[in-house]
């Protein structure tokens, strides 16, 4: 039984090295889906970048997460109608349904169309499902509704399909976005930890850390509140239910199976919520056991588990990415804060932050803005 994650486990070859003589225009911190995708942005643009990770490529949430490539934010679409107002709403979900297709086409085979299914668990779910689905219509999106279920699904009373959604193998993913990135001209510094700014010798930094606290970001630091989500991913199964990813109780579950019948299945924070509120990148037998309990009750036999694993995301408390400048930090920019929501989001803020730095400021970043966590 294997601790490291399942995407990462598979091989991969070394990437292009690149030596970029004295400081860069721009060192970017953290080799994650936002990170590569930054420094490709800004790289394309014609800047000499250097990026840092302290593991390797796609070492952090970017390798160990669940793997689903959903368009939208963490907060259903009726909840964000209600913080940010219709029309902003409508701009962000089809912004992240153009940087869903785009990455889907970067992905090439890492990326399966299939769409998603978010269950209702019970019938206060299912209205507010039901809500989101005819908010979603009623804006021009494409949604489906199913009151009846296939087995094994049958006592969950509805379920709400997002069509353009799909799944990654998300390590694959941004090891090659990593890779255009060094084709692109970026030196990658993997296995190297940034403690300061000033370490970089950059007059412009990004921190695309996400979940894990990096110490450089001032007064946001701890903001973006590192959160542990634990995965496990089984032995392959004959019977293959779930080809589609699955989300249940706002969330918290989610699983999907490999083409090879394995399932991959994470979730279950809320056995031991509080305990989950941390930088801790390590598995724990009560979430896990609820895990294996979950995907066994399916079934109906055990199934073997062959990974189990840990990964960080930031969670933030309005549920909208943290992107821009960090407030008393000149030079120092930032994104992350996808709240569980970040293959998509990641790939998508960090060329927003790219094109900020690039002088083409977006608007969205008006909703992103990182000054807002300090209240
Ligand atoms: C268990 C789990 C399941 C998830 N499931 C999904 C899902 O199915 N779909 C979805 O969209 N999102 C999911 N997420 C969220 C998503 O994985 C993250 O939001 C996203 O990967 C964040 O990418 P990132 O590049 O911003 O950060 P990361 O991928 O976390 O990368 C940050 C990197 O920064 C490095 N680092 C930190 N500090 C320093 C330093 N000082 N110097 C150098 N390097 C440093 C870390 O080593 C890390 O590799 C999940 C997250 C977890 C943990």
């Amino acid at each position: 039984m294997s601790t490291t994650s399942y995407w990462l486990a598979e091989p991969t070859e070394s990437l292009p090295r690149n030596a970029l003589p004295g400081p860069p225009d721009v060192a970017v911190v953290g080799g994650g889906i936002t990170g590569c995708s930054c420094a490709l942005a800004l790289a394309e643009a014609g800047l000499r970048v250097r990026l840092f990770e302290a593991r390797e490529i796609a070492g952090g949430a970017s390798g160990r997460n669940g793997g689903f490539a959903l368009r939208g934010g963490s907060a259903p679409y009726p909840v964000l109608v209600d913080s940010i107002g219709r029309e902003r709403t409508r701009e962000l979900w089809r912004w992240t349904e153009r940087a869903l297709a785009e990455l889907a086409e970067l992905a090439g085979d890492a990326f399966r169309p299939t769409g998603s299914f978010r269950l209702a668990a019970d019938e206060e779910e299912r209205d507010e499902l039901e809500a989101e689905f005819r908010a979603l219509r009623a804006d021009g999106f494409e949604a489906d509704w199913h009151d009846e279920l296939p087995v094994p699904l049958g006592d969950y009373p509805a379920a709400l399909f997002h069509p353009p959604d799909g799944v990654l193998q998300p390590a694959a993913v941004v090891r090659r976005l990593a890779r255009k990135a060094a084709e692109a001209g970026v030196e990658i510094r993997e296995h190297t930890t940034v403690t300061s700014p000033a370490d970089t010798g950059a007059e412009t930094l990004v921190v695309a850390t996400d979940g894990y606290p990096s110490g450089l970001l001032g007064q946001l630091e701890g903001l973006i509140v590192p959160t542990r989500g634990q995965v496990i991913a089984t032995e392959p199964a004959p019977e293959l239910y779930f080809e589609v990813p699955h989300y249940g109780r706002h969330g918290f579950d989610y699983w999907h199976q490999r083409q090879d019948g394995r399932v991959v299945a994470g979730g279950f924070r809320d056995v031991s919520l509080q305990d989950e509120f941390t930088a801790d990148e390590r598995t724990t037998p009560v979430v896990q056991a609820a895990l294996e309990g979950f995907v066994n009750a399916f079934f109906g036999r055990e199934l073997r588990v062959e990974y189990r694993w840990a990964g960080i995301f930031g969670m933030v408390f309005d549920f909208l990415p943290v992107v821009g400048e960090v407030p008393d930090q000149e030079g120092v920019w930032t994104a992350g804060g996808y709240s569980g929501h970040g293959n998509v989001l990641g790939f998508a803020c960090g060329k927003l932050v790219a094109r900020a730095i690039l002088g083409d400021r977006d608007p969205l970043l008006d909703l992103f803005e990182p000054a807002r966590l300090l209240g």
